[in-house]
């Protein structure tokens, strides 16, 4: 199975490809995760209350290997390649990833599920409907050999989980019966078999009908830089505003902003709280009339840098 988060960066062919190569192994490297935590329980896993009823409902009283180190990475909405025997429980594993994250008050398609045939999609509707059975799931199976029109009418209808079969889902987006824009989670279950049997094109004409992926990367980063994990942030203007950090204590425009008032913006990043802070610009003489510009709108006057750059960052 192939979770790739919805809310992450763009949809990448390459790495789409490369991900895909490593699950198949054709690289010749073994993929492992980084990701080690164990939950021995399905209770520790912070699963809510009418997922775990559903859970135990359903007759596991203790997770499997797989769902031990499976099912949290994928609520925490990483993107994951999950490999382990057959009959070891990977269904229950990503069913309870979907139906913990799902939002319930939303009754459109939030994760789509694709298998390489009808049986197994068919399977797969029955264990999300029996783990979601307290949550009140709406499941529907889209394969071929059913009425489309009933597929539409259940479509219309709203669901949060759609499970199918690569050709009948693609046909679905395509006449925009299921409609793309909520969908967050995307599994490819038994992803090496969908591969191998050719489905790998449709497969990627249906990415292409997902919506992009921006919410995620952009969130990570953020999120990075604010803890000091990372301490070096590069962006454009589209995170000039929203940032507010207050160990930033230096900001380097590469350009000038096109703009006056951005430069507050940005520059105002850092030497927040009352803490010093230093901004250097990048200017050539082409652009110098911009940054006359920013000290008439500003009333200030910008230095040239000095020599002693490193003392102006000493408080
Ligand atoms: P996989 O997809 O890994 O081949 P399945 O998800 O189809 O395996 O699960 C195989 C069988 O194991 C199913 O009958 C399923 O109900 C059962 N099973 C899965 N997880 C558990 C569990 N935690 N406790 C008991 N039975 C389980
Ligand atoms: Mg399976």
């Amino acid at each position: 199975m192939a979770e790739l988060a919805p809310e992450g960066s763009q949809f990448d062919a390459r790495q789409f490809d490369a991900k895909m190569n490593e699950l198949l192994g054709d690289d010749g490297q073994e993929f492992f995760t980084s990701y080690d935590e164990v939950y021995d329980s399905f209770d520790a896993m912070g699963l809510q209350e009418n997922l775990l009823r559903g859970i135990y409902a359903y007759g596991f009283e203790k997770p499997s290997a797989i769902q031990q180190r499976g099912i949290v990475p994928f609520i925490r909405g990483l993107d994951v390649i999950q490999q382990a025997q057959s009959g070891t429980g990977k269904t229950a594993t990503f069913c309870s990833g979907i139906l913990q994250q799902l939002d319930y008050s939303l009754v459109e398609c939030q994760a789509l599920v694709l298998a390489p045939t009808r049986e197994l999609a068919q399977q797969i509707e029955k264990v999300m409907r029996a783990l979601g059975d307290y949550l009140g799931v709406k499941v529907h199976t889209c394969v071929g050999g059913t009425l489309v029109r009933e597929d539409k009418r259940i479509l219309e209808s709203g669901v949060h989980v759609v499970v199918g079969t690569p050709g009948r889902v693609f046909d679905m987006l395509r006449r925009q019966y299921l409609r793309p824009d909520s969908i967050r989670m995307f599994v490819l279950d038994e992803a090496d078999e969908m591969l191998s049997k050719g489905f790998k094109d449709q497969i990627y004409d249906i990415f292409q009908l997902l919506p992009p992926k921006i919410q995620n990367t952009r969130d990570i980063i953020m999120r990075e830089f604010r803890s000091g994990s990372s301490r070096v942030l590069i962006t454009t203007d589209l995170l000039a505003r929203g940032i507010d950090v207050q160990q930033v204590s230096l900001v380097i425009n590469y350009d000038l902003p096109t703009q006056p008032e951005n430069y507050l913006h940005r520059i105002g990043r850092s030497g927040r709280f009352g803490r010093k802070g230093v901004a250097i610009n990048f200017v050539t003489r082409e652009v110098e009339k911009m940054l006359l510009d920013i000290q008439k709108f500003y009333n200030v006057v910008v230095e040239e840098l000095p020599a002693n750059v490193a003392d102006l960052l000493l408080d």
